[in-house]
């Protein structure tokens, strides 16, 4: 499959500095910010800081360096004591999968219970 990245997405335009974000947690391959419009009481996201639109392109084309630092970002987000007992991960992937912003994130959302995942 080919990939397209778009260089002036919003998660883009994050990792540049020109828009501002809560940033939670951050290595060299790896960014987490929370959520503008959060969908539960804790509602984080994990992006790569390289141009991947969706999981299957970053899992497909980054280095292993940025796969681990990657795993490594979304792992410390996990181990955020607010969201214990326990929390949701989703990678919403291209628009039939409701994915709005064109750069892989994964969604962290937890603080309360979440109930069935559709519902
Ligand atoms: O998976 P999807 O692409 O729909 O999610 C994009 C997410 O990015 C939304 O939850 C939206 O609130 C968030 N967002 C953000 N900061 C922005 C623009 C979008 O947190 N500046």
């Amino acid at each position: 499959m080919e990939f397209d990245y778009d260089p002036s997405n919003v998660f883009a335009r994050i990792l540049s500095g020109e828009i501002p974000s809560r940033t939670v947690f951050e290595n060299e391959t790896a960014l987490a910010f929370h959520d503008v419009r959060p969908q539960a009481p804790v509602h984080i996201l994990v992006i790569p800081k390289g141009p991947y639109v969706s999981i299957d392109h970053f899992a497909a084309e980054a280095t292993a360096v940025e796969q681990a630092g990657f795993m490594a970002a979304l792992a410390e987000v996990c181990r955020m004591p607010e969201l214990e007992p326990g929390f949701r991960c989703i990678a919403n992937t291209r628009e039939t999968g409701g994915q709005e912003v064109p750069h892989f994130h994964v969604h962290v959302l937890g603080g309360a219970p979440l109930g069935p995942m559709l519902s």
